[in-house]
C-alpha cells in the first residue's frame, strides 16, 4: 500500500481481472466507460452479483427466525458471511462482527451507543481535520448533546497528521479518539498504529474509519489493537447498504443497544427486555441478508487476487498518473504524503472542477468532483472544491493515458 518503493508487477492478471466486471464494458457516452470514481463506490464483480442473484431465486428466507429448511440454510450462509468477515480483519470472534448499513451506520452506532454510556458535560472527543463529513458529523452531534468537546488533529500542507499536536491534545478528559484510516480526499495513510498506542497510554478507546483502507490492503485488528473498525461493503466491490462494524468484545457487552425491535431480544414482557448476546443485540429487524452474502463473496474474490498483488498494482498506478498530472499545465495536487494510497485530488487554478467533470464525463470518464463530504478539509485547503482520480485494480496506464489527453483537452476548452 505504501507508495515510496513501486515494484513493477507486470503478471498482475488485468485482462482478466476486467472480464470479471460486467459493468467496464459498457460505454458512457457513446465513448468505452473509464471508471476513476472507485473511492465512492467500487464496481461488483459477476461473482457478486451472483451471489445476489442466487438469494433471490434459491435461498430466499429470513435468518435466525424459522426451524424450516430455507431459513435455517440462509442462516448458516449468512454465519457464514460473518465468519469471513471476522476472518478477515482477524478479529478475535465472529460475535465481534456487526452488520450495518455501512461505515456511516457503523459510526452512528458507536457515536449513540458508547455516547449514551461514556460521554458526559466536559468530555473531549478528538478526530481529525482529514475525516469525512461521516466521521465528524456524529460526534458533533454526540457532542452537542451532552456538552461535551470536539477537538481536531491539525494536518500539514502534504496532508499530513501533524502527530505532535494530536499528542498534546490527549487528555484526562478524552473519552475516545475517531480518526480515518486512509483520508478519501488526500489518499494519506495514517500512522493508527501509533494513534492507538497513544491513546491507550491513557486507556482511551480508538475508532479507526476504515472505509477507504479495507479495499486496498489488509487489517489485522489485532495487531492493530483497535477498539473499533468501520468499513463498507459496497466500496471493496460488494453491495450496497451493507457495512461492518468490528468491536471489541468487552466493550461491546456494556455499551447499550443501538436501535432495538425484533433480533435484538432474548426475552420481551411488557414490564422488561432481556437483549440478546453479541452481535444480535445491535442487529434490530431484519437485516440486508443478500448484502451481507455479497459483502462475504467480495471478501473471497478480493482474497482470491491477493491484497498484496491488488496494492502493488495500485501503487503503479499511483506512480504513474501523479507523474503524468504533475506534468500537465496548471495541475496543482492536494496531498502528497510519503504514504499514500491510489487517489490523487487536484485543483487547477481558475477552473471550476464541475466544469471539469462534467467535460470530462462527455469523454466517457467517470471522476469525483466538489468536496467529497469533507468541508472542513477544502476549507483547510482554501478551496471549494477538488477533482478526485481513485484508482482500482481494475484500472489500467492506458486508461490514464486517455484521462491524461482528455484532461488537456478539457483545459484548453475552458481557458
Ligand atoms: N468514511 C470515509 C473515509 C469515506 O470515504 C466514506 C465514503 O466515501 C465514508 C466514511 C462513508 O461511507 P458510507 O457512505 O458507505 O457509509
Amino acid at each position: 500500500m505504501s507508495n515510496s518503493k513501486t515494484i513493477p508487477n507486470t503478471n498482475f492478471p488485468i485482462e482478466k481481472i476486467r472480464e470479471d466486471f460486467p459493468i467496464l464494458s459498457r460505454k458512457v457516452n457513446g465513448k468505452a466507460l473509464i471508471y476513476f470514481d472507485s473511492a465512492s463506490t467500487a464496481h461488483k464483480p459477476q461473482v457478486v452479483i451472483d451471489a445476489i442473484d442466487a438469494f433471490y431465486k434459491y435461498q430466499n428466507s429470513n435468518i435466525h427466525r424459522g426451524v424450516h429448511t430455507l431459513s435455517q440454510q440462509i442462516t448458516i450462509e449468512y454465519e457464514k458471511a460473518r465468519s469471513i468477515v471476522q476472518e478477515h480483519l482477524n478479529a478475535k470472534h465472529a460475535r465481534e462482527i456487526i452488520f450495518t448499513k455501512g461505515t456511516t451506520d457503523s459510526i452512528n452506532l458507536v457515536a449513540s451507543s458508547f455516547g449514551r454510556k461514556f460521554i458526559f458535560e466536559g468530555d473531549e472527543i478528538i478526530i481529525s481535520c482529514m475525516e469525512h463529513h461521516s466521521n465528524i458529523l456524529p460526534w458533533q452531534q454526540l457532542c452537542k448533546e451532552r456538552g461535551a468537546v470536539l477537538k481536531v488533529i491539525p494536518i500539514s500542507d502534504e496532508g499530513e497528521l501533524v502527530m505532535d499536536e494530536y499528542k498534546k491534545l490527549l487528555s484526562d478528559k478524552t473519552r475516545i479518539v475517531a480518526v480515518t484510516h486512509i483520508s478519501n480526499v488526500l489518499g494519506t495513510i495514517n500512522p493508527v498504529k501509533e494513534i492507538i498506542d497513544l491513546a491507550h497510554e491513557k486507556n482511551i478507546p480508538v475508532l479507526i474509519d476504515g472505509a477507504q483502507s479495507v479495499p486496498h490492503s489488509s487489517v489485522d485488528v489485532q495487531e492493530l489493537d483497535c477498539d473499533f473498525y468501520c468499513f463498507s461493503a459496497h466500496k471493496i466491490y460488494g453491495p450496497t447498504g451493507v457495512g461492518v462494524l468490528y468491536g471489541k468484545e468487552s466493550l461491546l457487552k456494556i455499551m447499550p443497544p443501538y436501535q432495538t425491535g425484533g433480533g435484538t431480544i432474548e426475552t420481551v414482557t411488557f414490564e422488561k427486555t432481556v437483549f440478546a448476546d453479541l452481535p444480535l443485540k445491535f442487529e434490530a429487524g431484519t437485516p440486508h441478508i443478500s448484502g451481507g452474502l455479497g459483502l462475504g463473496a467480495a471478501l473471497n474474490y478480493l482474497n482470491e487476487i491477493g491484497l498484496k498483488e491488488i496494492s502493488l498494482y495500485e501503487d503503479e498506478l499511483l506512480k504513474y498518473a501523479t507523474e503524468a498530472l504533475n506534468k500537465v499545465q496548471g495541475v496543482k495536487i492536494i496531498g502528497t504524503a510519503l504514504h499514500k494510497v491510489a487517489v490523487i485530488s487536484f485543483v487547477i487554478e481558475r477552473l471550476h472542477p464541475f466544469d471539469i467533470g462534467t467535460i470530462l464525463d462527455q469523454l466517457g470518464i467517470a471522476v469525483r468532483t466538489g468536496h467529497h463530504c469533507t468541508q472542513p478539509l477544502m476549507q483547510r485547503f482554501g478551496v471549494a472544491g477538488m477533482v478526485r482520480v481513485s484508482f482500482s485494480f481494475y484500472n489500467t496506464k492506458d486508461e490514464i493515458n486517455i484521462f491524461i489527453k482528455g484532461l488537456e483537452k478539457t483545459i484548453s476548452m475552458l481557458k
